[in-house]
């Protein structure tokens, strides 16, 4: 069922670098979480979910496919994203957490994310919440004005959508920013930056190994 009415559509500004949010997602607070990233976990869940159905609903007018990584630039992401992206770095094999570190350091201070190599995520599964949505179409507000863009290389013949095939990313700011402060508020030690380079992050993770 779409969340909103349809949209007149075109691409009005070039990629929002911030974070994302959606009509569908819902906030997911809990009061005594066994796990610290669970609330982060759960809104990963619900976005990856939206990003499915959208690109199921779109598939003839997206062309993101393995391989393709212009969107892959350098960003700062949340404590609580940087908190799961380490959770994953930790489970990996010292050999390859070694061989990432040393790709972050090499590509450290680029324009392109330091996770990309040979145009592929070295984290994956642990990228960041707009690494999520990537590709699709998104609505934010900047200075009062709705603004709707998407990737170049996507939607290049649309021209109206439904509110349910676009991720309104004021909505999915306003969750990650909750869920972000109630990790920090939970953490032992919280990082004092409100946010983190993705190779500062990589490289304090894997110094002792
Ligand atoms: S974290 Fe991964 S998906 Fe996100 S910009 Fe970097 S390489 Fe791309
Ligand atoms: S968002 Fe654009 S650059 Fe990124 S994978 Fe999709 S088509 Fe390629």
């Amino acid at each position: 069922m779409p969340c909103g009415p349809s949209i007149r559509w075109k691409h009005s500004r070039p990629r929002a670098k911030g974070i994302i949010d959606s009509c569908h997602v819902q906030t997911a607070m809990t009061t005594t979480p066994p796990d610290i990233l669970d609330n982060y976990r759960q809104l990963v869940a619900k976005v990856d979910a939206l990003c499915s159905s959208i690109t199921t609903h779109l598939a003839g007018e997206l062309h993101c496919r393995a391989g393709c990584s212009s969107c892959c630039i350098s960003i700062t992401i949340f404590p609580v994203e940087a908190a799961a992206m380490v959770r994953l770095l930790k489970t990996l094999p010292d050999q390859q957490s070694r061989e990432i570190r040393a790709h972050v350091t090499r590509q450290k201070g680029g324009a392109r994310c330091p996770l990309l190599r040979d145009e592929r995520c070295l984290l994956y599964e642990a990228r960041p919440i707009i690494c999520r949505t990537h590709g699709l179409p998104i609505v934010y507000t900047q200075e009062g004005a709705q603004i709707s863009d998407c990737c170049p290389l996507n939607l290049t013949g649309t021209t109206s959508l439904s509110g349910s095939d676009v991720v309104n990313l004021d909505t999915l700011n306003t969750l990650l920013t909750a869920i972000n402060a109630t990790y920090l508020a939970q953490s032992p030690h919280p990082p004092l930056q409100d946010r983190i380079a993705i190779a500062d992050i990589i490289e304090t993770a894997t110094s002792d190994r």
